[in-house]
C-alpha cells in the first residue's frame, strides 16, 4: 500500500503464539455463525460471517506467492464426543455453508476412528478449507517475504513507551521510531505498554507436546489422514502429525498465563487417552504459549489516539485470523 513499515519485536521473530502454536488453520472466529447472528445486528453479522473463510485462503495465497515451505497439509476435522457435539456439528456445517464453504463433509464414528486411530469419537465433521503448518516456518517466510518488500525488522527490540501525538514515537532501550501510524500486537505478551488494551482481555496459556517420531507400524493406527483434529469441548484437544512424523497434542488452558510446573503430567493423559495404542511414548519435546481470550471471544481491533491501532484477542482462533486482521488493517 505504499506504507514504510518496521517491525519492532521484543524477542525474534516467531517467539509468541504465532511461532509455537498448534498449526491449526482453523476458519472462522472463537464464536462461530450462530452466535454471532444472535448477538449483532444483521449487517454486522454479515459483514462478519462473510469474511470467516479468508484467513485461510490469505495463508495459502502467501504460500503460493512467497513460496513458503511450512509443511501445508490440506484437511482439518473437528470431532465430537457425544452426540449432542455431533448435533452442534451438524448444525455448524449448515452455517457454514450458507457462507460458501462447499468444502464441508460430516463422518460417523467409523470414519473418524478411520482418518484419525481412535475409538473415543462419536463423528466429526470434515473441513477441507481447514488444514495445518508448521507455524513457525510459516512466520519466519512471512518474514523474508516482508523484508523482501522493504520491510524492516528489529528484534530485541522491546517497545518500552509511547510518545502520542501528530507523530507518535515508539521507544526501546536503545533508539525510537517516529511514525504516522503505530500497530500494537503485542497480543498476550503486550504486558503493561497499553493498559486500555491489556485490561480488555485475559492471557491464557495452553500447552503442546511433541512425541518422539512414530514408527511405522504406529504411523498405519495414529491418523492415517494427516488431517490436524481439535474436539469440540470448551477446553479442546487439538493435535496433528508432524512433518517429521511426530504426534503434536495440545490441551489444557491455563488462566493468568502461569507457566505450568509439568507439562508432560498435564498432557499425556489427555493424549493417552485419544491413542491408548501410544501409551508409553517417549514425549520429545514440550512447550508453553499464551494467546489472548477476550470477554466475548471475538477478537479486538480498534484505535485510540487517533492513531494507534491495536488488533488483539483471538481467543485461540488466531492463526487465520491474524491474516484476516492485517490485512483489514491495510
Ligand atoms: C500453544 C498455542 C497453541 C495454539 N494453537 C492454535 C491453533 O492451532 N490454531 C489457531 O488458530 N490458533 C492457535 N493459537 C492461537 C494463535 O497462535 C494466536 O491467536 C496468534 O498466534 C496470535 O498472534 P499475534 O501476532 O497476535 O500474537 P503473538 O504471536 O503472541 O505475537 C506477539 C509478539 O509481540 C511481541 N511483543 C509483545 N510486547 C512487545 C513490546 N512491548 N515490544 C515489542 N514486541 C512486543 C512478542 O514478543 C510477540 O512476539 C494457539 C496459541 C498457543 C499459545
Amino acid at each position: 500500500k505504499g506504507f514504510k513499515v518496521v517491525v519492532l519485536e521484543s524477542a525474534k521473530v516467531g517467539f509468541g503464539a504465532t511461532g509455537r502454536n498448534g498449526g491449526q488453520i482453523v476458519n472462522s472466529y472463537s464464536r462461530d455463525v450462530d452466535v454471532i447472528e444472535s448477538r449483532y445486528d444483521q449487517n454486522q453479522a454479515k459483514a462478519l460471517c462473510d469474511m470467516i473463510f479468508e484467513g485461510g485462503d490469505i495463508i495459502r495465497g502467501l504460500i503460493d506467492k512467497y513460496d513458503i515451505n511450512c509443511d501445508y497439509k490440506q484437511g482439518g476435522l473437528f470431532t465430537a464426543l457425544n452426540s449432542k457435539q455431533l448435533k452442534g456439528l451438524e448444525e455448524h456445517k449448515k452455517n457454514w455453508e450458507r457462507y460458501g464453504n462447499d468444502q464441508l463433509t460430516l463422518l460417523d464414528a467409523g470414519e473418524v476412528e478411520q482418518a484419525v486411530g481412535t475409538k473415543v469419537y462419536t463423528g466429526g465433521l470434515l473441513d477441507m478449507r481447514g488444514g495445518h503448518i508448521h507455524p513457525l516456518k510459516l512466520a519466519l517466510g512471512e518474514a523474508a517475504a516482508f523484508t523482501s518488500l522493504g520491510g524492516q525488522i528489529f528484534e530485541q527490540s522491546a517497545v518500552v513507551s509511547i510518545d502520542k501525538g501528530i507523530n507518535p514515537v515508539v521507544k526501546t532501550a536503545q533508539g525510537s521510531v517516529k511514525s504516522k501510524y503505530v500497530v500494537l500486537a503485542g497480543n498476550a505478551y503486550l504486558g503493561g505498554l497499553a493498559p486500555n488494551i491489556s485490561n480488555k482481555a485475559i492471557p491464557c496459556g495452553t500447552q503442546v507436546v511433541a512425541t518422539q517420531p512414530l514408527s511405522d507400524e504406529q504411523l498405519k493406527q495414529v491418523l492415517t489422514s494427516d488431517y490436524c483434529v481439535e474436539d469440540c469441548n470448551y477446553l479442546l484437544d487439538y493435535f496433528r502429525l508432524t512433518a517429521d512424523k511426530r504426534l503434536l497434542f495440545g490441551g489444557g488452558v491455563v488462566y493468568g498465563a502461569r507457566d505450568p510446573e509439568n507439562i508432560e503430567s498435564l498432557i499425556r493423559p489427555k493424549m493417552e487417552k485419544v491413542f491408548p495404542q501410544l501409551k508409553g511414548i517417549k514425549i520429545d519435546y514440550t512447550w508453553t504459549g499464551n494467546f489472548l481470550l477476550t470477554y466475548s471471544r471475538m477478537p479486538q481491533f480498534g484505535s485510540f489516539a487517533d492513531n494507534i491501532y491495536y488488533l488483539q484477542g483471538y481467543s485461540g482462533h488466531g492463526v487465520t485470523c491474524t491474516h484476516l486482521a492485517g490485512k483489514l488493517l491495510a
